[in-house]
């Protein structure tokens, strides 16, 4: 073909297209074209005079159109990174995102690292959670709950693919399955947009479960508050993500069912994002 293609140009014009829709047009250009020509990211600055042949401009628009309908990135390369672990992830689970690595974080500060403690993720979605901690803590023995079979299953493959062989995976509705157990530490990023908002345009692609949580986005929270008391270790600690206006409801609602020591910490945005809480038996009777 005279009017040959080459990587530096098809990238110029990816990336002109996908920042109308992407506040990272270039880096998402690089990474579908990559994918397209089925070579890592670096070829493309190595080989810019590179032509690119039909079958893999195809692939590349194929890509594209879904980036441009508003798909996430994660959901058209199946990866996304969280806490240096290179999760899969599919439209069955959310895109974990970096707000979520602040729990993990704090739920760490919270767990010697020699400790062989149980520790509880609800809702675990891709694994991200589960497995962050788990990697961290190779002593500690953890527990992912989902209600959906399929992100249960990418939970699982993720696993597998990481080699973390300390989580257990359980399939079922909140503290259902563990109803008869005790955990250290607990930790959700349970859904908590309210309906009606209109943040969620912007998530949807991402599954209403994992989302969703009722009028006011505080239904999951609430219940977690009143069904953790059951299965918290003493002195155990529940930490919970949450909307960037829910800090002080989501307090309430914790010292409304005994939970006492709430703190909260912020996202990288400076979001009141994190919550976490203790519960004591010994204060009753
Ligand atoms: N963090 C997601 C958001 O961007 C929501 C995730 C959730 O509901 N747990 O709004």
């Amino acid at each position: 073909m005279s009017n040959a293609l080459t990587i530096r140009s098809v990238l110029a014009q990816t990336a002109a297209r996908l920042d109308d829709v992407s506040e990272s047009g270039r880096l998402d250009a690089e990474i579908l074209l990559a994918r397209a020509i089925d070579m890592p990211r670096s070829y493309l600055f190595a080989h810019p005079e590179d032509t690119i042949d039909d079958a893999s401009a195809e692939r590349l628009e194929t890509t594209v159109q879904l980036r441009l309908s508003g798909e996430p990135m994660a959901y058209i390369t199946g990866v996304k990174e969280f806490w240096s672990l290179e999760l899969m992830v599919s439209p069955a689970t959310l895109v974990p995102r970096p707000e979520t690595e602040i729990l993990v974080e704090s739920a760490l500060r919270e767990i010697p690292r020699d400790a062989a403690w149980r520790i509880l993720d609800l809702g675990t979605g891709s694994g991200a959670i589960a497995l962050a901690i788990a990697s961290d803590r190779p002593l500690c023995d953890v527990t992912a709950v989902d209600i959906s079979p399929e992100a249960l299953a990418i939970a699982q493959q993720n696993a597998r693919q990481l080699t973390i062989s300390n989580v257990s995976f359980l399939e079922g509705d909140w503290i259902e399955p563990v109803a008869d157990q005790r955990f250290a530490v607990i930790c959700s990023n349970p859904p908590y947009v309210s309906e009606g908002d209109e943040a969620l345009a912007a998530l949807a692609a991402e599954p209403r479960l994992a989302l969703l949580s009722g009028n006011s986005g505080l239904d999951a929270i609430e219940l977690l508050a009143r069904d953790c008391v059951s299965i918290i270790a003493d002195n155990g600690t529940l930490f919970l993500e949450h909307g960037a206006t829910q800090k002080d409801q989501v307090a309430e609602i914790l010292k409304s069912y005994g939970w006492t020591s709430i703190q909260c910490y912020d996202d990288y945005a400076g979001h009141p994002r994190v919550t976490c809480a203790h519960f004591s038996n010994s204060e009753t009777p």
